[in-house]
């Protein structure tokens, strides 16, 4: 039976743990140190090392835990990342050591040009592009390259769950509620989002079907946040990806 643990690391970072009889496997290790406390905590031994995308915050304890467990590392195919021994891109699936559950590949560039997601036993794993009523910025890609992206992972099934690599829940619900003040799924996720940090809990993982109905850079092409953004811009908008470049850069200074 998989069971999939949050491990927060840095600031506001979650190393996602897959685990199944006692094998583990880690998900963006930006830090080796707290994986391996959890890993003495629980008993558990590493089976394999997993990396969306190149950023440090992400595959920064990689390396040290390739070594000390002596397993295989997955990544990126397009993107340099020091110790990685299988690399992945689009269609590509793997069967992941330890905890036997196939996972498929999905490019989706955007926030870095060679960003992966990782879907399989109803979760997905997106890194720094998805996040909860929110999306990563575009440190590498083009507005266009990210619509393309979210697209793809929001054509993934509903119940879908979403695992992203930051807590950054609530501060995006704030942003959301400015750009589509007339969604009232957004007032009752505030709702149980808070609750949920009050008794600090993760806020994720999400799903599929929740992004889509609160998040705003999944709905570029709802007349509200149309009308949001034209506002912002003060120019007439056509189309969802002039939309999203709106609303990624009102973000970046919210
Ligand atoms: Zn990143």
């Amino acid at each position: 039976m998989l069971a999939i643990h949050a491990v927060p690391a840095f600031k506001d970072n979650y190393i996602w743990m897959l685990e199944s009889g006692g094998r583990a496997v880690a998900v963006d290790p930006g830090d080796a140190a707290p994986v391996e406390g959890f890993l003495r905590e629980r008993g558990f031994s590493l089976a394999a090392v997993l990396a969306t995308h190149h950023h440090m915050d992400h595959v920064g304890g990689l390396q040290a835990l390739a070594r000390r467990w002596k397993c295989p590392t997955f990544g990126p195919a397009r993107e340099v990342v020091a110790g990685l021994d299988y690399r992945l891109g689009e269609g590509d699936r793997i069967r992941v050591p330890g905890v036997d559950v196939d996972l498929d590949t999905y490019d989706i560039p955007g926030h870095t040009a060679g960003h992966i997601a990782l879907f399989g036993a109803g979760a997905v794993f997106c890194g720094d592009t998805l996040f909860a009523c929110g999306c990563g910025r575009l440190f590498e890609g083009t507005p266009a390259q990210m619509v393309d992206s979210l697209g793809k992972l929001a054509r993934l099934p509903g119940a879908t769950r979403v695992y992203c690599g930051h807590e950054y829940t609530l501060a995006n619900i704030r942003f959301a509620e400015v750009v589509e003040p007339g969604n009232r799924a957004l007032g009752a996720r505030r709702l149980r989002e808070t609750a949920k940090r009050e008794r600090s809990e993760p806020t994720l993982p999400s799903t599929v079907a929740e992004e889509l109905a609160t998040n705003p850079f999944l709905r570029c092409d709802q007349p509200e946040i149309i009308a949001s953004a034209e506002r912002r811009a003060g120019r007439r908008l056509a189309g969802r990806v002039e939309v999203f470049a709106v609303l990624r850069d009102w973000k970046n200074t919210f």
